[in-house]
C-alpha cells in the first residue's frame, strides 16, 4: 500500500481531542451557562470570586485574581511585582513565547537561561550564571506539567534578593516536594487556554499569590487600574475573567483531580509500552509530581517520526520548534543562540508530543506505541 492511501484508511488518533471532554460534561456545562445567563452578571461577578477561593485553595496560596489569559497573568504579575524598565529577568531559553514576551511587554528585558534537557525547565546552575546587577526576577516554567526544581530556585532568588514568579500555565495541580506549584513563588500565572489540561471555552487565566500586595494590584490592574469604581490610581489594562468561563473552569475544575490521575495512568502505561526503545521518555523526577499537561518525548529524527506516525494515522505536534532565543522576535537581545543554549537548540530539534488526554482509551495507547515501534522499526530498515 502507498503511504498517502494508508493515511487515508487509518484511523487518525488526533494529538489533542477536546470534544470528548466536552460531550461527557455537556449537561453540566450548559446549565452552568443557563446560570450565568439568568443571573446576566457578566464580568467580575460571584462565578469568577468563587473560582478564585478554589483555585487559590488547589494551589495552597492565599490569594487568587482571575484575568483575560495566560500571558495577562504574566504581564500584570510582572508589573505588580515592580518589574519594569532597566529590570533583568531570567527566564528559560526552552518554553511558550509568553514566559518571555511578557517581560519585554512591561518594558524589562528578558536574560535567557538554558534548561535541564530530562525535565524541560530551567538548570538552577544556568540561572547563576545569567545573573547580573540588574536581575531583578526569574521566571520559571513548569513545562509540560513537570514542576521545576523550586527547592534550588527559591534559595537563588532569596539568596539574592529577587523576586520568583512561577510560570505554571501547563502544570495546575502539579506539585514539588508535597507543595502544589503556584505554593513557592512571589506569585504564580495559569493559563486557561483551552487545550490546557483545565481549559476554559475561550480565554482565561489567573495570577495566585501569598502577597496580599501583589494580589491587590493586579486587581486594580486588570481593570483600568481602579481602586474604586471610576477612580483611577495608576495606568491598568482591561483584562478580566469573564463569568461565563468561570462558571465553565469551575465545572471543570471539579474533575481536575480525576483528569490528573488518568494522565499520570497514561504516562506509565506509555512508559511501559514505549520502555526500550531509542526515544528519550519523559521522566519524573522527585519529588516533582508531574500533571503530563503533553507527554512529549525526544528523538534525534524527530521529523521523520512525525511523518512515518502521521503515515500510520497519528497525529503529534511539537511544543516548540524554535528555542526562544532564536525567535525573530527576540533577534536584538541575543546573537548566536545555538552557542549560548544548547540544551534548549537540542530540545527544539528533538522534541515530540504524542496524543495525551484523560479520554485516550487503553486501545488508543497501544495502537499510539504499536505505531512508534513500528515508525522505528521502518526507519531502522531504511537506513541499514
Ligand atoms: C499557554 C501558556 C502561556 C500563555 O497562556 P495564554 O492563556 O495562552 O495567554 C504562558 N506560558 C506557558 C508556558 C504556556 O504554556
Amino acid at each position: 500500500m502507498w503511504a498517502d492511501e494508508r493515511a487515508r484508511t487509518a484511523p487518525v488518533i488526533p494529538q489533542i481531542d477536546l470534544t470528548r471532554q466536552h460531550a461527557a460534561l455537556k449537561a453540566e456545562l450548559l446549565a452552568a451557562v443557563e446560570r450565568v445567563l439568568d443571573s446576566s452578571r457578566f464580568v467580575l461577578g460571584a462565578e469568577g470570586e468563587a473560582l478564585e477561593r478554589e483555585l487559590a485553595a488547589l494551589c495552597g496560596a492565599s490569594y487568587a485574581v482571575g484575568v483575560a489569559s495566560g500571558t495577562d497573568a504574566l504581564r500584570l504579575a510582572l508589573t505588580a511585582l515592580g518589574i519594569g524598565p532597566g529590570d533583568e529577568v531570567i527566564t528559560p531559553a526552552f518554553s511558550f513565547v509568553a514566559s518571555a514576551s511578557a517581560i519585554l511587554h512591561v518594558g524589562a528585558r528578558p536574560v535567557f537561561a538554558d534548561i535541564d534537557l530530562d525535565t524541560f525547565a530551567l538548570a538552577p546552575a544556568e540561572v547563576e550564571r545569567a545573573m547580573t546587577p540588574r536581575s531583578r526576577a526569574i521566571v520559571a516554567v513548569h513545562l509540560y506539567g513537570h514542576p521545576a526544581e523550586m527547592d534550588r530556585l527559591t534559595a537563588i532568588a532569596r539568596g539574592r534578593g529577587l523576586a520568583l514568579l512561577e510560570d505554571a500555565a501547563q502544570a495546575v495541580g502539579a506539585a514539588y516536594a508535597g507543595r502544589p506549584v503556584g505554593a513557592w513563588g512571589d506569585a504564580a500565572c495559569l493559563s486557561f487556554y483551552p487545550t490546557k489540561h483545565l481549559g476554559a471555552c475561550g480565554d482565561a487565566g489567573m495570577v495566585v499569590t501569598d502577597r496580599a500586595d501583589v494580589a491587590e494590584r493586579v486587581r486594580r490592574l486588570r481593570h483600568h487600574g481602579a481602586r474604586e469604581r471610576y477612580h483611577h490610581a495608576e495606568l491598568g489594562w482591561c483584562s478580566r475573567l469573564d463569568e461565563l468561563q468561570a462558571t465553565l473552569l469551575r465545572v471543570k475544575l471539579r474533575h481536575l483531580p480525576g483528569w490528573i490521575e488518568a494522565r499520570r495512568r497514561l504516562a506509565s502505561r506509555y512508559a511501559a509500552l514505549l520502555g526500550g526503545l531509542p526515544l528519550a521518555l519523559p521522566v519524573e523526577r522527585p519529588p516533582a509530581r508531574h500533571v503530563y499537561q503533553q507527554y512529549t518525548v525526544r528523538f534525534r529524527a524527530r521529523d521523520t517520526l512525525a511523518r512515518a506516525l502521521a503515515e500510520l494515522g497519528v497525529e503529534t505536534a511539537v511544543h516548540y520548534p524554535l528555542p526562544l532565543p532564536a525567535q525573530p522576535l527576540f533577534r536584538e537581545i541575543v546573537s548566536s543562540p545555538e552557542q549560548a543554549f544548547p540544551r534548549a537548540c537540542q530540545a527544539s530539534r528533538e522534541v515530540l508530543s504524542l496524543p495525551c488526554y484523560p479520554e485516550l482509551t487503553d486501545a488508543e495507547t497501544e495502537t499510539v506505541a504499536k505505531a512508534v515501534h513500528q515508525a522505528l522499526a521502518d526507519r531502522v530498515k531504511c537506513e541499514s
